[in-house]
């Protein structure tokens, strides 16, 4: 697949594209909040993950990223250190609402990013949601949803709410992540992923990760994403 290039050297992507802190390998060296730096040491991470130190030099500069690394590899940190920082440097806010919605398959999944998310978050103001099917009364979910900052869900909890809440306003989203985006962009959730693509503002930061590469042009294209920095990662982190 030409789209995604194997093994591209940490830090430069294949279209060259560099970074000032390609070289680092500790948290403390990113140009990260003092928030999110004492929410990383408080959960004991020091030394960043090989999928973290290829992406967020990227993906903290605001750039789009289709990352591939395999299940373990701490996908999970690349994705939600970006989404704290971009939020922060908006000085984001209550009234502000929904700037990040986190898209996984599973419930399971969800949870443990929510967890992922609440404790590197800790020092942050952000408001935080978790939104899947089945667990909680969808009407509770519906009152106070516009009040949260940064939505975990699964794609049909997600769809509901954009089709059910009243008022339901994602207008002003900063940061959209597609985690496992191979399972999301699959046939089984094709159509909630299309409506939910379709109801979100074009302007914004996208940042997809999978353990596999993600495949067709099509769904690329259909995601909008914008000169996105391909990084795939397969050596041991
Ligand atoms: P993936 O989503 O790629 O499958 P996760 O984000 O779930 O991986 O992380 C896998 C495990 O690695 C988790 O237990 C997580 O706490 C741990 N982990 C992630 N990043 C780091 C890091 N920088 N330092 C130490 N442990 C980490
Ligand atoms: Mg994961």
């Amino acid at each position: 697949d030409p789209l995604l290039p194997a093994n591209a050297p940490i830090g430069r992507t294949n279209d060259g594209a560099f970074s000032p802190y390609s070289g680092c390998k500790l948290f403390a060296q990113m140009p990260l909040s003092g928030r999110t730096k004492d929410g990383l040491s408080d959960s004991e991470y020091t030394k960043m993950t090989h999928i973290q130190r290829a992406s967020l030099p990227h993906s903290l500069c605001g750039r789009d990223i289709l990352g591939a690394a395999k299940t373990g590899s701490g996908k999970t940190l690349a994705f939600v250190i970006p989404v704290l920082e971009k939020l922060y440097k908006e000085r984001w806010g209550k009234e502000d609402g929904v700037g990040s919605i986190i898209i996984t398959p599973t419930r399971e999944l969800a949870g443990q990013i929510f967890e992922v998310l609440n404790a590197v978050g800790k020092h942050h103001d952000f408001s935080s949601g978790l939104l899947i099917g089945g667990r909680k009364d969808v009407g509770t979910e519906k009152e106070h949803v516009n009040d949260l900052n940064i939505l975990v869900c699964t794609p049909g909890r997600l769809l509901q709410h954009m089709d059910e809440t009243p008022n339901f306003d994602c207008s002003q989203l900063q940061v959209l992540v597609l985690d496992e985006a191979d399972r999301i962009l699959d046939v089984g959730f094709k159509q909630a992923l299309n409506a939910i693509i379709s109801q979100l503002p074009k302007h914004r930061q996208t940042l997809l990760f999978s353990a596999t590469q993600t495949k067709s042009v099509q769904d690329l294209a259909r995601l909008s994403l914008k000169d996105p920095e391909y990084i795939s990662v397969h050596e041991k982190s």
